[in-house]
């Protein structure tokens, strides 16, 4: 998409002083507002536009370089405005909250430029940290969950007003949020301490939650946890969050898994690892050994005669499910053959009478031990 011109964007003429593209900016962002615009899909990308055009006209320095050489005055890198265009990365709420900041007081009820903050404000988001077993991420869990959070006081549904009355604009500061004092020659700008900065003070605050609007609770939340997550997944739960201040939205809950450490499988991805023991003489002649797979139940395996430790093989589908769908990993399994211990004195006997027919039966160089007593047998020859 080609740029406008910004002073097209905002509405004003080539020249114009700064205070009416101060103006121009004004009208055009109250008309472009997203508050008013639910219904307007475009209205959040002119609303962007505007703050960007704005944002550089409102700047003598960006201005002029804008006049002399327009759009090419911010490309590649150089000289151009602050942090790139607002609103580049997607990031709505960033674009605007600086430009925006001044204007705010004139869309809530004339607090321009006293720092008095809008009353109703988001609530925080919330992190949450959820261990599950590697079981419970194979099939996906419904768990319940008790999040610590302060939710909207239900006695004056938020607003913090005893039976929900409107606040009304603190008598100390005016609105301003601020109070100043004269401090010897100085004079500071201090944090109004009646209204702590709202600006707005409640005349009788609810009794529940002193004026607060929420109220701490423990909040059991039921959560479905798909099959397939791994740690570092993180669920959002939208507006699960802290609850808003004064009627604000509630911010958003994000649920960070952890899954587990498993006794007998290891994770890669969607595929399971996982060593099994194999007995000397099944391992030597041959057999099944029986193995357990993440859904609780078993796989019986063929083991060739002759398998050495380490020897792999592959269980397809026996593995983890891909979170967004796609199929399901494969579980590796990897012999360990068991040397047996605790003889009794008929197996030691055996497995002399073993090893001599061992000597007589030349191997041919068949395991990595015959090699190796081969190799020695060489040297000392
Ligand atoms: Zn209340
Ligand atoms: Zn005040």
């Amino acid at each position: 998409m080609a740029k406008r011109d910004f002073y097209e964007v905002l509405g004003a003429a080539r020249g114009a002083s700064a205070d009416e593209l101060k103006k121009a900016y004004r009208s055009k962002a109250k008309e472009l507002h997203p508050d008013r615009n639910s219904d307007n899909p475009k209205a959040e990308e002119q609303f962007k536009e505007v703050n960007a055009a704005y944002e550089v006209l409102k700047d003598a320095e960006k201005k002029a370089a804008y006049d002399r050489y327009g759009h090419a005055a911010f490309e590649g890198g150089m000289g151009g405005p602050r942090g790139g265009q607002p609103g580049a990365n997607g990031d709505f709420a960033s674009a605007f909250s600086d430009v925006f900041e001044d204007l705010f007081g004139d869309f809530m009820g004339g607090q321009r430029g006293g720092g008095g903050r809008s009353r109703a404000q988001r609530g925080s988001d919330l992190r949450y940290n959820l261990r599950v077993t590697l079981e419970e991420a194979f099939a996906g869990i419904q768990k319940t969950i008790n999040v610590p959070a302060s939710v909207a006081c239900e006695s004056c549904r938020g607003s913090g007003a005893e039976g929900g009355a409107e606040p009304v604009t603190c008598p100390t500061c005016s609105g301003m949020g601020k109070v100043r004092a004269q401090q010897g020659f100085f004079t500071v700008e201090r944090t109004c301490p009646t209204c702590n900065g709202m600006g707005q003070t409640i005349k009788n605050p609810c009794k529940k939650c002193a004026g607060a609007g929420r109220v701490e609770q423990d909040r059991a939340l039921s959560v479905n946890i798909p099959a397939g997550v791994e740690t570092g997944t993180r669920i959002r739960l939208a507006g699960e969050g802290e609850a808003g201040l004064r009627g604000g939205p509630s911010g958003d809950l994000y649920i960070f898994i952890e899954v587990r450490e498993h006794a007998i499988f290891q994770r890669d991805g969607t595929h399971l690892f996982c060593r099994v023991p194999v007995t000397m003489a099944t391992a030597a002649l041959g057999g099944e050994v029986e193995v357990p797979t993440i859904d609780g139940g078993k796989s019986r395996v063929k083991v060739p005669g002759g398998s050495q430790t380490g020897k792999q093989m592959r269980l397809r589908s026996k593995g983890m499910p891909a979170l967004r769908g796609g199929g399901v990993g494969d579980m590796l399994i990897e012999l360990a053959v068991e040397t047996p211990v605790n003889l009794t004195s008929k197996q030691k006997e055996l497995l002399r009478e073993f090893e001599k027919l061992s000597e007589d039966n030349n191997p041919e160089g068949q395991t990595f031990f015959s090699k190796v007593r081969t190799f020695w047998d060489g040297m000392k020859g």
